[in-house]
């Protein structure tokens, strides 16, 4: 289990009331030694990407897939992953964004179907539940390749965009009461 190798576990943060959720993988050594999401090198880059686009860090919420750093840095299992999402989605249910931001693959993988990649489905909103999914590269991608540093800082202002446009979900016909 992974709440015995951290330092301290990781919840997400920001203001409830939020329009947009941002979903990371997992907690880094930072994270763990600190008990917040996306201080450390990632973090930093998240913040400045926010920035550009004109979204203050604290008007959002930033989570992730497990809150608690593996033992000896490795990758969470298939296993650990599936024992925390059910605690993401209550998060997500608890807050109702408009937009719910998966950060690369392993984040998208628990919204989307595992053939999915990130590279083709970021940038853009696909309807899902009650909200818009808005898949995002990680930051952390975006520091080991910097070719991809445009792209995900348009991903930002789309999503700003996006959100100024005020979307509805529109039901599918004899489901309103679910929205
Ligand atoms: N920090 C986090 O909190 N999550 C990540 O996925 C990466 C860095």
């Amino acid at each position: 289990m992974l709440c015995h190798s951290r330092s301290r576990a990781v919840p997400g943060e920001g203001d409830p009331k939020t329009e947009a959720v941002f979903v990371g993988q997992g907690p880094g050594e930072n994270e763990d030694a600190s008990g917040r999401p996306f201080v450390g090198r990632a973090g930093d880059l998240l913040n400045i990407f926010l920035e550009a686009a004109g979204i203050l860090r604290k008007e959002v919420w930033i989570t992730n897939v497990t809150r608690c750093l593996p033992p000896d840095g490795r990758l969470p299992l298939a296993v650990e992953i599936k024992a925390c999402i059910p605690y993401l989605l209550e998060e997500i249910d608890i807050i109702k964004p408009v937009v719910v931001c998966p950060l690369g693959n392993m984040a998208l993988h628990c919204f989307m179907g595992k053939s999915e990649k990130i590279k083709d489905v970021r940038g853009k909103p696909f309807p899902q539940r009650s909200y818009f999914l808005f898949p995002m590269l990680h930051p952390a991608a975006v520091l080991r390749r910097l070719d991809l540093h445009s792209h995900a800082q348009a991903d930002f202002l789309n999503l700003r965009k996006f959100l100024d446009s005020k979307p509805k979900l529109i039901p599918p016909p004899g489901q309103e009461s679910l929205f």
